[in-house]
């Protein structure tokens, strides 16, 4: 029999390892459980895992517990389902913004002579494995170059908009916004800086908006942002607003410096409209705020 070998893999494993009895009691504490939790293995063989960690009195874990040690079945507490099994804090090579490990567990019976007598539960940290997906899910909605929400997200996004607002009817603003004479900042100071220039703006207008509206990169030189529950009047306060914050200062960047102003259109949902009615009618204002001089904005009837 080799079982003492795999009891001392399962000692050096880089995954938590324990066990407990019916009454939730710590049997078997691994080193990883002991480096992760700071309770070393001989303060928790012994002790409940509830009384280590109140928490999982409430939850899932205890009638999980009971259907192991009664049926000999097997449960599986996904991050995506929880976050996690056992509240331990990130590790500290973690990636930022995570203050929980994130885990998914696995618990299955174990058993003596024939009879099951314990559970094990194998936690295994995927904070690094979450992260590296939220970051790949939020690149693919992301313009490369300025950040904001791409085209394609953009239409997700203003489509769902619209439903919410013909279904709860709380208004819905958008504002298309380009920036003036930008042939000319590319061709005065080149295509790289004219590329600073798309980010500057981007950041001006971040920095104004709200969390719950989205910065969408439209096309070339053309942003929009969507305002979900915003009438015309708070949005054409706010489209005023994104005017002055992009037009304040010169953007200086490469060591250049050039003074930008962006030009505005902006109208509201009105009931019956289509995603495709609402940006006709910012496009017309925008265009009408191009035709009066640029540098200003226009309101969508
Ligand atoms: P108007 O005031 O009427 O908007 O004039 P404009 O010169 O800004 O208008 P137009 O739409 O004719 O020109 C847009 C320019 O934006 C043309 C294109 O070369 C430039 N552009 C589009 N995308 C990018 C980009 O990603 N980087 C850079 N540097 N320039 C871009
Ligand atoms: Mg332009
Ligand atoms: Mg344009």
């Amino acid at each position: 029999m080799i079982a003492d070998q795999f009891g001392q893999i399962v000692e050096v494993l880089g995954h938590g390892v324990f066990a407990v009895d019916g009454e939730g009691r710590v049997v078997y504490w691994n080193r990883w459980m002991g480096d992760m939790t700071g309770i070393e293995r001989e303060a928790a063989e012994g002790r409940t895992i509830y009384e280590l960690y109140p928490g999982m009195r409430s939850d899932a874990f205890r009638r999980n517990l009971r259907s192991v040690l009664a049926f000999g079945s097997f449960a599986f507490f996904s991050q995506k389902a929880h976050g996690w099994l056992l509240p331990l804090p990130a590790p500290p090579d973690s990636p930022p913004g995570y203050a929980n490990m994130q885990q998914n567990c696995r618990m299955g019976p174990i058993r003596v002579e024939g009879e099951i007598r314990y559970a094990f539960v194998i936690v295994e940290d995927v904070t690094e494995a979450v992260d590296v997906e939220r970051k790949l899910a939020d690149a693919a909605v992301r313009d490369v170059l300025t950040g904001a929400f791409n085209r394609r997200r953009f239409e997700e996004r203003f489509d769902d908009e619209v439903r919410r607002a013909e279904r709860y009817g709380r208004g819905l603003s958008l504002i298309l916004l380009d920036i003036d004479h930008f042939k000319d900042v590319n061709d005065r100071l080149g295509h790289p800086f004219g590329d600073e220039a798309l980010r500057e703006v981007a950041a001006r207008c971040s920095f104004v908006i709200r969390s719950t509206d989205a910065l969408c990169r439209y096309g070339g030189e053309e942003f929009c942002v969507i305002l979900p529950e915003t009438g015309i009047v708070p949005a054409a306060a706010l489209a005023e607003r994104l005017r002055q914050a992009c037009g304040a200062e010169p953007v200086r960047r490469l060591g250049l410096e050039r003074a930008l102003t962006i030009s505005l259109g902006v109208t509201e949902w009105r009931p019956g409209d289509s995603p495709e009615d609402l940006v006709s009618r910012a496009d017309g204002a925008l265009y009408a705020a191009k035709r009066g001089g640029r540098n200003r904005v226009e309101i969508g009837a």
